[in-house]
């Protein structure tokens, strides 16, 4: 106390603080709320001190009292009073930090502008006790007689405990709030998606998993629907994100309107959607939900710009059961399946198409198999020999690409090149392929044996890699191979793609010496103006054509026309697959110069190649095992 001199109490009830603050505690257990303790604090204290009214004060962020609050409405105007002059005992208690008593207002001189006022009010002795824990001053307890005179010692005591009581508590309690407020925003943050509001992946993650097991002991299926908008990422480039944000926002709301009650539509992000429905008892159900999903998005979106946005989404399906039986499994089906319904031209659903599941699984266990094949040395070279069919002799060898997979035995190059393409393993794949075909040459020469030139083909892919000439430049100064001995070949298909870079990279390709072979000629990218443009040394027929050589004249006629432009041109031409001693006098008859086909010699392993040569009668040899 700063002031006056403890007094008389008068009468009063005779509850002691302890119990006061039994019931304080009692009342803050069972019902949390802060307003109700504090209510309950000052409607107390008016019972156990020898007061007219209590209030509590706390101090806001532009350090103004407020009663938060009271017993009677004279306190109010201890509180406008103080916050108008500036001045009085609450503030001045909140300020020191130490309680202030004015026993008689009337005659008070601490605070010249405050007491008479106060006294007009009919305010006899004001009170005030600091609310403060640990230093944070949190406001005050006033207590006011209408009569002047002093509270005594054990009065004042119990005032400040209940001050220090109130102040725990609100600060527990503030902290309580806080807390539960932060932990149920951070998990709403934790859950949702901040655009729509929806379930995001680690939520609807969650979710499935109860779903899958909830299905695995009820013996009912759960789906999940995998939906995607079709052609969003247009309306996105077109519009601008802002649209794009809208319309996500308006494409959620309508899914998740024509949903069941129990059912979960969450957002994996971008334009991807997926719904969780379950306790099915047949797998049509799901589809009447995708079904209603479609509808859903049928009529046009009137967006805030005024634009009319026209939306279709592809949903693809996948249930529960022993084969999906985790939420990545059935998530991974039902998004293959949505792929299919895309390949559909969208617009749709499809439920998973189970055997091109298997198929794709098969895929992507090979591909990865083959991410090994190199370190495990299982990919190998077949040489087919190519003959000169004029002097019968050896003209070149075909260096073909095999892969003795562990256990799917031998690969052939149809699988493994798109695989390799589709993984990005092309590059070392390639690399690969082209320093052993040149590695075996110098080892064919070494032996003395004659082998005039190795064909190593490249996909379209390697041609339009700009790294691609350095590697084929690396690739020869570690082996010494002799550039001249080594022809690439290059498929129509790279014509594909960005031709002036493929020309760039031929161009160089060629400056090393190294010849070039158009491969696959006639299967259909007219390539004609490429062989007139490009430095190719060489160019190949497609086997597809000899087959046909003795039965069709037109094609017969095709494939003369081919060799005289090749002819025209300065090429050397060689035609594919002769198989027969009848194709290889045809071909030999069109005016061909060299020969390739199972007839001419089957593709072989590098040690058997080298133990047929050198004469062209040996090379008739049998079939590559493996
Ligand atoms: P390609 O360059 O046209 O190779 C000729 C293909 O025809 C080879 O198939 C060969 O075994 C096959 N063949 C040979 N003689 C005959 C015949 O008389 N009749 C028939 N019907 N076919 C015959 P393979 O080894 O399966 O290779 C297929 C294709 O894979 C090759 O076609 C080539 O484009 C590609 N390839 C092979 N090795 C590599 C490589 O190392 N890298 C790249 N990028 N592609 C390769
Ligand atoms: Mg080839
Ligand atoms: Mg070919």
């Amino acid at each position: 106390m700063t002031d006056e001199t403890p007094g008389e109490s008068p009468d009063r009830s005779p509850q002691a603080p302890a119990e006061l603050m039994e019931e304080l505690e009692e009342a803050a257990g069972t019902d949390p709320s802060i307003q109700k303790v504090l209510d309950r604090l000052v409607e107390r204290l008016v019972d156990v001190l020898p007061v007219t009214g209590a209030g509590v004060m706390l101090v806001d962020e532009r350090q103004r009292l407020h009663f938060v609050a009271a017993s009677d409405d004279t306190m109010m105007a201890i509180e406008e009073l103080q916050n108008t002059l500036d001045e009085g005992p609450c503030l001045e208690a909140h300020a020191t930090g130490e309680a202030v008593a004015i026993n008689d207002v009337e005659h008070d001189q601490r605070f010249p502008l405050f007491s008479p006022r106060a006294s007009a009010e009919g305010l006899g002795a004001i009170f005030v006790f600091p609310l403060a824990l640990d230093g944070d001053r949190l406001g005050a307890l006033d207590v006011y007689r209408d009569t002047p005179g002093p509270l005594n010692d054990e009065d004042l005591q119990t005032a400040q405990v209940l001050a220090d009581v109130a102040a725990a508590y609100l600060v527990n309690a503030q902290a309580r709030i806080d807390a539960s407020e932060t932990v149920a925003r951070l998990s709403h943050l934790h859950l949702h998606d901040p655009l729509t509001g929806l379930p995001n992946r680690t939520l609807f993650e969650e979710r499935l998993e109860q779903a899958i097991a909830r299905a695995r002991r009820s013996h009912l299926v759960a789906a999940v629907l995998f939906a995607d908008l079709d052609g969003f990422k247009e309306v996105n480039d077109h519009y601008g994100h802002e649209v794009g944000d809208e319309l996500l926002c308006a494409a959620a709301t309508r899914l998740a309107s024509a949903l069941r009650p129990g059912d979960t539509v969450a957002r994996l992000g971008g334009d991807e959607f997926v719904v969780i429905c379950e306790d099915l008892h047949e797998e049509a159900e799901a589809e009447r939900v995708a079904e209603r999903l479609t509808t859903a998005l049928a009529t046009p979106f009137e967006l805030s710009g005024g634009q009319r946005v026209a939306l279709t989404a592809s949903l693809g399906l996948a249930f529960s059961g022993p084969e999906r039986d985790t939420t990545r499994a059935l998530l991974r089906d039902a998004d293959f399946a949505m792929y299919q319904a895309k390949h559909r031209g969208g617009g749709h659903h499809q439920v998973l198409n189970v055997a091109a599941r298997s198929a794709a699984d098969r895929r992507e266990r090979l591909e990865r198999d083959l991410r090994h094949a190199q370190d495990r040395d299982e990919l190998a070279l077949a040489y087919q020999p190519i003959v000169d069919l004029r002097s019968g002799e050896l003209a070149a060898v075909e260096a073909l690409l095999r892969w003795d997979h562990p256990d799917r035995g031998r690969v052939m190059p149809d699988v493994v090149i798109p695989s390799a393409e589709r993984t990005g393993l092309i590059r070392s794949v390639g690399e690969w392929s082209l320093r052993q075909a040149c590695l075996d040459l110098r080892r064919w020469s070494a032996l003395g044996l004659t082998v005039p030139q190795v064909a190593v083909n490249v996909s379209a892919l390697q041609v339009a890699d700009p790294t691609f000439a350095r590697t084929v430049e690396r690739v020869l100064a570690d082996t010494g191979a002799d550039p001249g001995s080594v022809c690439i070949e290059v498929t129509e298909r790279a014509f594909l793609v960005d031709t002036p870079r493929v020309h760039a990279v031929l161009e160089e390709v060629q400056s090393f010496g190294v010849r070039l072979s158009l491969d696959d000629f006639g299967t259909g990218y007219s390539s004609l103006n490429y062989l007139r443009q490009f430095p190719f040394h060489a160019v190949k027929i497609d086997h597809s054509f000899t087959s046909a050589l003795s039965t069709d004249q037109v094609t017969r006629s095709v494939v003369r026309a081919m060799i005289d432009l090749g002819h025209v041109l300065g090429l050397t031409v060689t035609v594919e697959g002769v198989e027969t001693p009848l194709h290889l006098e045809e071909v030999s008859a069109l005016g061909a110069d060299h020969a390739q086909g199972f007839h001419v010699g089957h593709p072989v392993a590098a040690e058997q190649l080298a133990a047929g040569l050198p004469g062209p009668a040996v090379l008739l040899s049998a079939p590559e095992t493996g």
